[in-house]
């Protein structure tokens, strides 16, 4: 996997050596001698990783890094800070400042290959998502633009071997507000995640009784855990482990001695990029659900109609069975907006919308097809079935009490226009959809051109039958 990595460094032989080995790899490689350099390419050039060197003069990383986690542009590139001192609290004050990982130097091969390999990946995973936000955005949603949501009240599942430790990651992930459930083995860690949510997973890796790493691969493996960052617990000894641990998904490690403080931020920088990540993908159901929406009476509209039409038809080829459809007109509805307003059309619109929803099945889908015109569709319903129902919700519109100003009645009326369809008439979903639609569009037609407020069924093609 070919990846764009930007080296920052002050000291030119360390840039150019890191460079050599990086493009040995066939990663594509740019570098950057100060802070302020590095903040110039990287939301231009948009690296998916960047590899920061600590000691700087001017700006140091620390300010680098926190730098470009507090731009949108840059937030979301993963940052290795490479130190020649390695000190614990050197750590925690660069993942206090966002950074995703630490290499001491001189940083050999094996770990720096194995960091990059799993940072990116994770790194791609996101970009998915934001890529699909920002398509959506572009159809007109506004996606929320918040602060990185807090952790507080997220919840940890922890598989911890031993009863002290796991009381001082309890107490560590307590700090942060981040609530934590002890698992011991396999069986329950996977019972006890796809039963309830959870927004992080901490593995032991000292986990005697069974493989560690079998349960990080199930855990990707599955759906409801598949995002859930995963936490290694490693002995320094475990450097294979971890690097095959990386292979399989874990998103982070911490080494024993535990620092409580080292545990703590990453836990949280961890929860972090998943509720970043949930928020995305929130936002795109929203933007989705926006799509094929009416918002005026929160109805599916015609796009969504003719899909879902489509796909029911298909499945009636496949499956069998029978499909009808309704068209109706609010009749008059030009007179109501030009005797009491727009705002009383818009009105009328949704007691109709209303109504209809209080009389169609749970399986039966509605949708405002356009102006004042509505359509509904109801799987497993013959032309009868259907008629039953268009009267008993023309009747129900015809008894409203609509009220356009205070103290002022109008009544409201509907015309209904039915067709039905069978298996045996469908050769193509798409065709078929549009031929069952123009034919109750045909008897809605009917039904305005007779009078208005009544429902005519068209039983077979061009055969009108008032059925009201
Ligand atoms: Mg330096």
């Amino acid at each position: 996997m070919s990846a764009r990595i930007l080296v920052v460094d002050d000291v030119p032989s360390n840039v150019k050596l890191l460079e050599a080995r990086l493009a040995a790899e066939y990663y594509e490689v740019r570098t950057a001698q100060s802070g302020p350099a590095a903040l110039e390419l990287a939301p231009v050039w948009a690296p998916d990783l960047i590899l920061l060197d600590v000691m700087m003069p001017g700006m140091d990383g620390f300010e680098v890094c926190a730098r470009l986690k507090a731009n949108g542009a840059t937030e979301h590139i993963p940052i290795v800070m490479v130190t020649a001192l390695g000190e614990s609290c050197e750590r925690v004050r660069g993942l206090e400042a966002g950074a995703d990982d630490f290499l001491t130097k001189p940083v050999d091969d094996e770990t720096l290959f194995a960091r990059v390999r799993s940072l990116v990946r994770l790194k791609r995973i996101l970009d998915e998502w934001r890529l699909r936000a920002e398509t959506t955005s572009q159809l007109g949603v506004r996606l929320r633009q918040e602060p990185a949501p807090s952790v507080r009240g997220t919840r940890a599942v922890a598989l911890v071997v031993d009863t002290l430790e796991w009381q001082r990651v309890a107490a560590a992930l307590a700090a942060e507000g981040i609530g934590a459930d002890r698992v011991t083995n396999g069986h329950e860690a996977m019972a006890r995640l796809t039963s309830a949510g959870c927004d992080l997973v901490l593995l032991d890796l000292r986990l005697a009784s069974e493989d560690p790493l079998r349960l990080a691969s199930r855990l990707r493996a599955e759906e409801a855990t598949r995002d859930t960052p995963v936490l290694l617990l490693a002995e320094p000894n475990h450097r294979q482990l971890l690097f095959r641990g990386f292979d399989l998904g874990a998103n982070d490690y911490i080494l024993r001695p535990l620092d409580a403080n080292e545990l703590r931020v990453r836990a949280r920088n961890q929860i972090r990029r998943k509720l970043y990540q949930d928020r995305l993908r929130a936002d795109l159901a929203y933007s989705i659900s926006l799509a094929v929406t009416d918002p005026l009476t929160g109805l599916h509209n015609q796009r969504y109609l003719r899909g879902h039409l489509k796909s029911l038809l298909a499945s009636l080829q496949a499956g069998g069975g029978v499909l009808a459809a309704m068209m109706l007109d609010l009749d008059h509805f030009k007179s109501i907006n030009d005797r009491y307003g727009h705002a009383a059309g818009d009105a009328a619109l949704q007691a109709v919308a209303t109504a209809i929803r209080k009389q169609v099945r749970l399986f039966d889908t509605v949708a405002r097809y356009g102006g004042e015109e509505f359509a509904i569709v109801m799987p497993g319903a013959t032309a009868a079935d259907a008629a039953v129902a268009a009267e008993r919700l023309r009747r129900e519109i015809a008894g409203l009490r609509f009220e356009p100003l205070p103290g002022v009645t109008h009544a409201l009326t509907i015309s209904i226009g039915v067709a039905a369809v069978g298996a045996e008439e469908v050769d193509d979903g798409e065709a078929a959809a549009e031929i069952l639609l123009r034919r109750a569009d045909e008897a809605l037609y009917q039904a305005k051109r007779q009078g208005r407020n009544q429902v005519v069924v068209l039983q077979n093609e061009g055969e009108h039958v008032s059925a009201a």
